[in-house]
């Protein structure tokens, strides 16, 4: 009696190549904390029912389980260790949590904690190398936005990818203080590689940059991302026929102040080092509905990013 789960399809990128090789799939998504759905956002085509957690519980957890990430990256996760980290574990994910120090999750009554980002990673496929939890600065003070940075080994190849999954500061007129998130997010990942390369410069460690920057491609931030010394590219890129142009959307949703259909979310990967070998196409506005996201067949207003990457070879 449930309704149909949206329709999406791997795009594959032809490298003209038959080269074998063993992909790595890595999920983005911001699946939409619970206290905050209920709580402060305001969906107001979306019926309180489908809002309820036992029904975006199972509908966020079959999302998962329909694409298998190798990597999962959420964000906006206020059930990390009653739900997400027992369920995952139990199906051979290792995770690390990391909460945001003021949640907004924690003045809504009834909520079930503060809510933050969450890498979880197949242990099968990965060895765990290292991982910390950052609270992001802007200009040097501390700020209420986090990220999870794990660094990883494939267990078959012997090769390391050091993985980010971030949640920047929402809303108009915080565009300058995004940039700044940013640019301490990559200052961290740029010393992280450093120390993993033990000094010498011509060691590139793969880097996969996964998060909700709450900031559209136009923003200072993604420029700085798309032109950092880290050599980074945007997956979602590849989607698009010129190869150049994100999404048109990556969240669409309906609240009291209006309509928002915005592209947010991002996989940033470096180039030198990981190709991108496939991407989850977007649902159309059809099968996204008249009344956005959320809805009884989506359980977040943002959609899941999902790509295969696979190592380059070194020169
Ligand atoms: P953000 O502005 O980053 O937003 C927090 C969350 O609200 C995000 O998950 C965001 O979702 C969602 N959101 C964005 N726009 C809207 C909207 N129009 N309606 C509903 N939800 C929206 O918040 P901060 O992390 O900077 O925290 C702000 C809140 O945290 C304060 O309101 C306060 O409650 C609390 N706080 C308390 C402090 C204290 O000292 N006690 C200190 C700092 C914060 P998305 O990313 O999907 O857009
Ligand atoms: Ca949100």
């Amino acid at each position: 009696d449930r309704p149909p789960h949206l329709q999406r399809n791997f795009v594959y990128i032809d490298h003209g190549d038959d080269v074998a090789s063993v992909p790595i799939r890595v999920m983005q998504w911001n699946i939409l904390a619970q206290a905050l759905g209920v709580g402060v956002d305001n969906f107001v085509r979306c019926p309180l029912e489908a809002l309820s957690w036992s029904r975006r519980r199972s509908l966020i957890l079959e999302e998962i389980l329909a694409y298998r990430p190798h990597i999962l990256c959420l964000q906006e996760v206020d059930h990390y260790y009653d739900s997400f980290q027992p369920v995952l574990a139990n199906l051979g994910y290792s995770s690390h949590f990391c909460p945001k120090p003021w949640s907004p999750c924690l003045d809504v009554e009834g909520n079930s904690g503060p809510d933050g980002c969450a890498l979880f990673f197949d242990e099968s496929r990965f060895e765990l190398l290292d991982s910390v939890n950052i609270r992001l600065s802007a200009m040097m003070i501390p700020t209420n936005q986090v990220a999870v940075v794990t660094t990883l080994r494939c267990r078959s190849s012997g090769r390391c990818v050091c993985v980010a999954a971030t949640h920047l500061k929402a809303r108009s007129g915080w565009e300058w203080f995004r940039s700044a998130q940013g640019s301490d997010l990559l200052w961290h990942l740029q010393n992280l590689v450093q120390e993993l390369g033990g000094g010498n410069s011509n060691v590139k460690v793969p880097l996969l940059i996964c998060g909700d920057f709450n900031a559209v491609p136009s923003e200072e931030v993604y420029r700085r991302f798309a032109t950092s010394p880290l050599g980074l590219d945007s997956a979602y890129k590849k989607l698009s026929q010129d190869g150049v142009s994100e999404p048109e959307y990556t969240t669409w949703k309906i609240r009291g102040t209006g309509e928002c259909c915005c592209t947010l979310d991002y996989i940033w990967y470096t180039k030198d080092t990981l190709r991108v070998d496939a991407v989850l196409d977007m649902p159309d506005e059809q099968q996204i509905g008249p009344n956005r996201l959320p809805s009884y067949s989506y359980p977040s207003d943002h959609l899941s990013l999902v790509c295969d990457f696979s190592f380059r070879e070194k020169e």
